[in-house]
């Protein structure tokens, strides 16, 4: 087998995990249509029902958020949300093949973003706490284009930077061409999941995050949060990844209970823009005010989405110290950048942070302190020099972080 197929096969059998009988819902840009077919042909041969596509494309985006009618953005079509809310219902995975140029939207007015993500979000609120929630087994992976290696290799010619690109997701996600994928996989889990066990059993009132950059940032933790990592697991008990790669193991924040500054460490993209040298003020959990040298307006939308989009919906570690961090590259793409660093998310918490949280409605959640919101958009702050200070229960001072790796 040769390795893009073998990467397909871990996409599919581990990735979403497809069962027998199970329809797969592939989210994929044209320009990976031939991956995308490799990733059908691996669930056909896992015995998968149906390889249900959905189709993308940057320019088409682009083109549209530039001169579509107003008022397209207003409105999400009934056939869109039925599709994706359906087959969420009946418990088809999802695969997402994240492959983007990282500034496609440059330019397009930031509030016909917000108000095509307030009418999707509202639409497809169905399928959104499906997913959040793990009732449905989804994976997002990626795959390099032009417009993306470019970015991340801008001195390089166009095949000598796809080529650097496919080569550093290879190591990323341990892919070496030897078969071995899968078992690498199931070892890596391992590690994450005794990372895991170890924060859980700390039972932690708080956290303090302070680095040279200037962050200092203490965020509280619901009384009976729960740390989680690596592999996910169905409402129904089949394990799968939500994310190739992944180095983080996270919980949620309590809504409320964020004070400080926090400064970002490298740049965000989204929405197709770049924001970058950013900071937060937080208070009592909300974030207060934003500075950005790049995509303010971008940023100051994002936060604006709903009443929840400006407070904390996760945080996550992850040692400086990570394969992904080690091979120093920026990578303009969040499913790789926030597997190189210790992140936070501002926006929707996931309900797996917390004890039965899957099994709580949201107005339950949020009473227990967490956060919900129809976003959900990670951002990294770990350096080299980032220290974390737990807070036991019972007051005892715990080193989580020392000089950016665990000290635990
Ligand atoms: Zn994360
Ligand atoms: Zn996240």
């Amino acid at each position: 087998m040769g390795i893009f197929a073998e990467y397909a096969q871990l996409l599919v059998e581990v990735g979403v995990n497809i069962q027998p009988g199970q329809n797969l819902v592939i989210n994929s840009p044209v320009d990976c249509a031939w991956f995308a077919r490799l990733c059908a042909k691996a669930a056909y041969a896992a015995g998968c029902r149906e390889v249900i596509m959905k189709w993308g494309d940057d320019e088409l985006a682009r083109e549209r958020f530039l001169h579509a009618r107003d008022d397209v953005f207003d409105a999400f079509p009934d056939w869109q949300a039925a599709f994706h809310n359906g087959y969420a219902r009946e418990g088809a995975a999802f695969l997402n093949i994240s492959a983007t140029n990282p500034e496609n939207l440059l330019g397009v007015d930031p509030d016909r973003l917000v108000r095509a993500q307030r009418s999707a979000g509202a639409a497809i609120q169905e399928y959104r706490n499906l997913q959040m929630s793990n009732a449905v087994p989804w994976c997002v992976a990626s795959i390099p284009i032009p417009s993306w290696a470019s970015k991340v290799f801008p001195d390089c010619p166009g095949e000598e930077a796809m080529e650097k690109l496919w080569d550093a997701i290879f190591q990323a996600i341990r892919i070496t061409g030897d078969g071995g994928a899968v078992a690498r996989w199931r070892q890596h889990l391992d590690t994450l999941a005794a990372r895991v066990e170890k924060l859980n059993s700390l039972r932690l009132e708080s956290l303090r995050f302070t680095n040279s950059l200037g962050t200092d940032l203490t965020i509280r933790l619901p009384e009976d949060h729960l740390w989680a990592g690596g592999g996910s697991k169905t409402l129904s008990g089949v394990p799968f990844i939500a994310n190739i790669p992944t180095e983080e193991i996270f919980t949620a924040p309590l809504r409320d209970g964020v004070d400080g500054v926090v400064y970002a460490s490298m740049p965000l993209v989204h929405n197709g823009s770049v924001i970058d040298g950013f900071h937060m003020e937080v208070k009592a959990g909300k974030i207060a005010a934003v500075h950005a040298k790049t995509g303010e307006d971008v940023l100051k939308a994002a936060i604006s989405l709903d009443e929840g989009a400006s407070r904390f919906g996760e945080v996550a570690l992850v040692p400086y110290e990570s394969p992904i961090s080690r091979q120093g590259l920026l990578y303009y793409n969040t499913l790789f950048d926030e597997n190189a660093s210790c992140h936070l998310a501002f926006g929707e918490a996931y309900p797996e942070c917390i004890r039965d949280g899957a099994r709580l409605s949201e107005d339950e959640r949020k009473a227990r302190g967490l956060n919900t919101s129809i976003t959900h958009v990670d951002f990294m702050v770990g350096t080299a020099d980032l220290d974390i200070w737990g807070r036991t229960r019972d007051g005892q001072e715990v080193p989580v972080f020392q000089k950016g790796n665990f000290a635990l």
